[in-house]
């Protein structure tokens, strides 16, 4: 896949201002003639090339003070039917789907988690339960529902897990735990099969005893360095479960109980991923006040610090020294995210007054218009300091955009380095790495390639689906797991 001719990307990470020393000839006379480059020497001798902003057009200014944010949700547009995928991976791959769920028909499956809306996981359970329904694998999902002080607790429980401090107190399990009776209270549990998706809900297994289906744990966070304290009160719960499953091999546990590994996936046909008119990306930019004739590098997250949004804002600044470029930060707030507010402030201070950052707070009913900025990018960042997989990589990937993101929790799995996009581990480290990339359009454009081709065979909402077919299979009796030994 790679191309051997393309250059080298940068392997070490330094703060550019002591100049990139891959940078080609050609790289300099492209550079050289940007009229509004200028030339400096550095105190080490190195002659560098700074860049000048130029004044930015009115009308941009005007759309980038008030962008027009669609203030009313869309109407919901038609689910795609799974037949509908055969374009993508092909009728034989459909046919397995089809095949495995024949098996299962007339089960029953529920899936529980936190939010309904914003996140990765609502992402995915958003497609995944119509699909498993149309293939007549009878599939409901319940949100759990809580006070101010249960988010405030999970949303603790889950820095805590991903290895941040937090002081666990007797008081904060009971009002975890009562949360969770209230919601046992409410919900049925007469199904097959159980999903409960990460901590929130995952006291909800207290019910087991007076079901028959199966319990399936499925954590979505990097469990690899958690809080002794916040595990140790979890990991029991985890233990009532029949398995759990990771979405990689480096998050896992040692636990009493099978474990699996499901990547999770992005559905290539949903408003999120599905291909778009290059006229719908103008007006979305035009909404916005993005100039599409000028770099456009974006990370789309909700405001969280474990995201750096604000490490982003800074890499940008590094870069922007020398190379022109606007910076998009577009994200919105989880519905069972309380620190929101408090880190979007801290990005637009961040900011200050440059003209070339645009900082969107989106609603949770614009899939459509993060499809088309992440379109529109010339490069996509996801900078985390900590991460679960990262779907925002894996929509980058699959829109055949260079990615440049933290090698933290899954996004090794889907950034194989200088193949499918470009890891980094610092605010200087990723600073470099985008220069280099908006200096080397053509390894850019490999690496887009490559991530395309690497998100169809891994991560996909369809390979994702044939697992859980087969997962539910073993945990029914239907089927049985092969020997690993
Ligand atoms: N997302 C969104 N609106 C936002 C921010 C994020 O729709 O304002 C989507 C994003 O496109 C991705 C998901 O939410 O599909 C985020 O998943 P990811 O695994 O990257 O991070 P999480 O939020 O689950 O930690």
């Amino acid at each position: 896949m790679e191309n051997d001719k393309k250059p080298a990307a940068a392997t070490t990470e330094q703060d550019l201002p002591r100049g990139n020393p891959t940078a080609t000839k050609e790289d300099q006379a492209r550079d050289n003639s940007n009229p509004s480059a200028i030339n400096h020497t550095s105190p080490t001798g190195f002659r560098e090339r700074r860049f000048r902003q130029t004044t930015l057009p009115a009308h941009f200014v005007e759309r980038r003070k008030r962008p027009r944010i669609q203030t009313e949700p869309p109407p919901p547009p038609a689910p795609p039917r799974i037949g509908d995928y055969a374009s993508i991976i092909g009728m034989p791959e459909l046919d397995e789907i089809r095949f495995l769920a024949r098996h299962l028909k007339g089960k029953t499956v529920k899936m529980v988690n936190s939010t309904a809306v914003g996140g990765g996981v609502a992402e995915i359970l958003n497609r995944l339960v119509p699909l498993m329904n149309e293939l007549e694998v009878s599939t409901k999902w319940e949100v759990i529902t809580g006070g101010n002080d249960f988010y405030e607790i999970t949303k603790g429980y889950h820095n805590a897990l991903h290895g941040g401090d937090y002081n666990l107190t007797p008081q904060i399990e009971d009002i975890f735990l009562s949360y969770s009776e209230q919601n046992r209270q409410r919900i049925e549990f007469v199904e097959d099969l159980f999903v409960i998706h990460d901590p929130q809900p995952l006291a909800l297994v207290r019910s087991k005893a007076d079901t028959r289906g199966r319990w399936v744990w499925r954590c979505h966070i990097d469990l690899s360095n958690p809080h002794p304290g916040v595990w140790g009160f979890l990991k029991p719960m985890v233990e009532q479960y029949d398995a759990a499953i990771f979405s990689s091999p480096a998050f896992t546990r040692q636990l009493a109980v099978p474990q699996y590994l499901f990547f999770p996936s992005i559905d290539p046909l949903s408003e999120k991923n599905k291909d778009l008119e290059e006229s719908y990306i103008d007006k979305v930019c035009d909404d916005f006040g993005i100039d599409r004739s000028r770099p456009i590098l974006t990370q789309i997250s909700r405001f969280d610090r474990l995201k750096d949004p604000v490490g982003v804002i800074e890499a940008y600044k590094l870069v922007k020294k020398y190379t022109d470029c606007q910076l998009v930060l577009a994200g919105g707030g989880a519905t069972d995210d309380p620190e929101g507010a408090a880190v979007l402030q801290e990005v637009m201070d961040a900011a200050g007054d440059d003209p070339d950052v645009i900082i969107l707070n989106l609603p949770p009913w614009s899939a459509l218009e993060i499809n088309a900025l992440q379109r529109a990018s010339t490069i996509i960042i996801q900078k985390s300091l900590k991460e679960g997989f990262g779907l925002t990589v894996t929509e980058g990937l699959w829109k055949e955009k260079p990615v440049v993101a933290g090698a933290v929790g899954g996004i090794p799995n889907q950034i194989i380095h200088k193949l499918t996009g470009l890891l980094v581990h610092s605010v200087e480290g990723c600073a470099y790495q985008i220069r280099y990339l908006l200096t080397h359009p053509e390894f850019a454009a490999q690496l887009g390639k490559n991530g395309r081709e690497h998100a169809k065979e891994n991560f996909l909402i369809t390979v994702n689906l044939k697992r859980w077919l087969i997962l539910f299979q073993i945990l029914l009796g239907m089927a049985k797991p092969g020997k690993t030994s």
